[in-house]
């Protein structure tokens, strides 16, 4: 996808990501549809929702964040 545009300033935003840190392990922040849902298994429940990985854009003028979740493409 092509880097939006901020709305403030009318430049391109760069690309990247919002951490998730889990585990010891460092993963890319996910959107989750819906309500978050307690576990008391997993601290939250994740089975049978959709997910997508989340891209954040950055205004380096603004310091405006516009968070996209992209489906990602079938395995
Ligand atoms: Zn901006």
């Amino acid at each position: 996808m092509q880097a939006p545009e901020c709305p403030h300033c009318k430049e391109a935003m760069l690309p990247g990501y919002l951490l998730d840190h889990v585990h010891g392990y460092f993963v890319q922040g996910t959107w989750v549809a819906g309500q978050p849902e307690k576990s008391f298994w997993s601290g939250l429940k994740m089975r049978g929702k959709v997910k997508h990985p989340v891209t954040a854009y950055r205004c380096e003028r603004c310091h405006l964040l516009a968070s996209y979740a992209h489906p990602q493409p079938p395995k």
